[in-house]
């Protein structure tokens, strides 16, 4: 055998290992209690992978410049994904996640144009008519223009997720006349361009087919509101992954394929379970054809509001026998889970039964909540979710709305104009007494005023969450 074989087989071998490593690591991060080791598959998967390809670009042939640049970018990207990794908070989480989706969409256009120029710019032609004699030219096309498309909805997808997540933009609904037609219109040009490409693949088809889609991404993600936005970051997270897949083919890469369509179905299930929590249809977030059409009504009248204090919540805590915490974006922010955690141990060593409901979009990422909580060594029993706590709710004693908004909503269920309606909500207010930890009257994330802060019930007590749970924790 020669040494090249060995090469080349020794790199696939590591592909396929890199690939069950990287299916170990999906299954470890589906549980709490195994997240950390299926973190460290990963990582493990994504080094073997990186060797591998270094080793087999060496074999190759690698100039030497094109492997100076090859290691500098992967040490450069690594400097920087380690530096955000270290310095992210964790509410900032999300749009980052949105930003490095942007950058799979980006690299999946570039290598989709290169993968064209590679072939069409050759002034000798030979690699066409090597295409050609394989019959390949038009599965070659395809896959151009399939990379270029789903590359570059994702990348301003992202964009615009990365815009509206870090509030650099509003999270209002962009709501143009005729949208969905828009969208469904998009498509079928894309499909017509297709053709048009596989037979003769033009130069002017790939940059409309390009600019097509960069629209069409701009426009999906802008026409969505605040309080859909969890399904179009798992969205993105799907595409993401299938831009990498459709890179794949173009690179006759097996791994990144592996892993694209790794990432792109469990984006795609995960979608699938965000839609089935925000009662949305799947297809239609698949078609698009989804988002806010009814403006935020904003300027009912609700009445007045009842404040009260931290004093007066530890009285009431004191002579409550059963206690729910729901926890929202705003723990997060105030980072007060540990005196959340603590005031639970306190209580539960006084016999007051304790649990957290947790809302599957709570905060601003998948199972935010839940990871804050496990932080804090929050015991998992005592950490139920929406669906299994609800029923319990008016029963219960006191909730402890902390820094939850949209989650605990009531308009969701009473008000089909509100551009949250239908999403399943957390009924805090069916509880003896509510009191909801805030700083001010402010609407959350979908950007609607809360009717449960005028609840006959309900007692604000504004501040800070975590200096609110610390004053309360010194009352007791
Ligand atoms: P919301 O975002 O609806 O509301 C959070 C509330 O926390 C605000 O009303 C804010 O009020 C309060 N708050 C902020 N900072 C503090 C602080 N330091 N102390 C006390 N309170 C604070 O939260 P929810 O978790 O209920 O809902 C999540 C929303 O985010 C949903 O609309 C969801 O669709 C969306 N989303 C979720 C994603 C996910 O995957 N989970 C992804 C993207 C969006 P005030 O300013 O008055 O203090």
């Amino acid at each position: 055998m020669s040494d090249v074989v060995t090469v080349e087989t020794t790199a696939r071998a590591a592909y396929v290992v890199a690939a069950l490593l990287f299916i170990l690591a999906l299954a470890g991060l589906s549980r709490h209690e195994s997240a950390t080791l299926g973190n460290r598959l990963g990582i493990t998967g994504m080094t073997v992978a990186l060797v591998a390809t270094v080793a087999l670009a060496v074999d190759r042939g690698i100039s030497a410049t094109g492997l100076s640049l090859l290691v500098l970018a992967t040490l450069v990207g690594a400097a920087i994904g380690l530096w955000r990794a270290r310095v992210v908070e964790m509410t900032g989480m999300p749009e980052l996640i949105a930003l490095l989706h942007s950058f799979v969409g980006l690299a999946a256009v570039l290598v989709a144009w290169n993968g064209y120029l590679g072939v069409e710019a050759d002034p000798s032609g030979a690699e066409r008519l090597a295409l050609e004699a394989q019959g390949m030219a038009g599965i070659h096309s395809g896959e151009v223009v399939v990379g270029v498309f789903i590359g570059a909805v994702t990348f301003t997808g992202s964009v615009v997720a990365f815009l509206k997540l870090s509030a650099r933009i509003g999270s209002r609904p962009l709501v143009l006349p005729g949208k969905n037609a828009l969208n469904i219109g998009a498509l079928v040009l894309f499909a017509g361009l297709t053709v048009w490409f596989v037979v003769t693949p033009e130069l002017w088809v790939l940059g409309l087919v390009t600019v097509v889609a960069l629209v069409l991404g701009w426009h999906l993600v802008a026409s969505i509101g605040g309080g859909d936005m969890p399904v179009v970051v798992s969205m993105l997270n799907s595409y993401s992954g299938w831009a990498a897949a459709a890179s794949g083919f173009l690179l006759d890469n097996d791994l990144l394929i592996i892993t694209g369509a790794l990432v792109g179905s469990s984006g795609a299930y995960l979608s699938y379970i965000m839609c089935a929590a925000m009662n949305r249809s799947f297809v239609s977030v698949i078609a698009g054809g989804f988002g806010i059409e009814a403006p935020a009504s904003g300027d009912t009248e609700h009445g007045e509001h009842r404040e009260t204090t931290a004093e007066a919540v530890a009285e009431l805590l004191g002579s409550a026998s059963s206690v729910v915490v729901t926890p929202g974006y705003g723990m997060a922010v105030a980072q007060a889970q540990h005196g959340v955690a603590d005031l639970c141990r306190l209580l539960r060593e006084r016999g007051v039964d304790v649990r957290f409901g947790i809302h599957p979009v709570a905060g601003r990422l998948p199972g935010h909540m839940n990871v804050l909580l496990a932080e804090a060594k929050v015991p998992y029993d005592v950490v139920l979710e929406m669906d299994e706590v609800n029923d319990d709710l008016a029963a219960t004693s006191v909730v402890l709305v902390i820094g939850a908004n949209d989650t605990v909503n009531p308009a969701a269920m009473d008000d089909p104009t509100s551009p949250i309606a239908g999403m399943p909500v957390l009924r805090v207010w069916e509880a003896q007494d509510v009191v909801v930890f805030k700083r001010s009257m402010a609407a959350g994330y979908a950007g609607v005023q809360n009717p449960l802060f005028f609840r006959d019930n309900t007692q604000m007590l504004f501040g800070d969450a975590k200096d609110r749970v610390e004053d309360i924790l010194r009352a007791l």
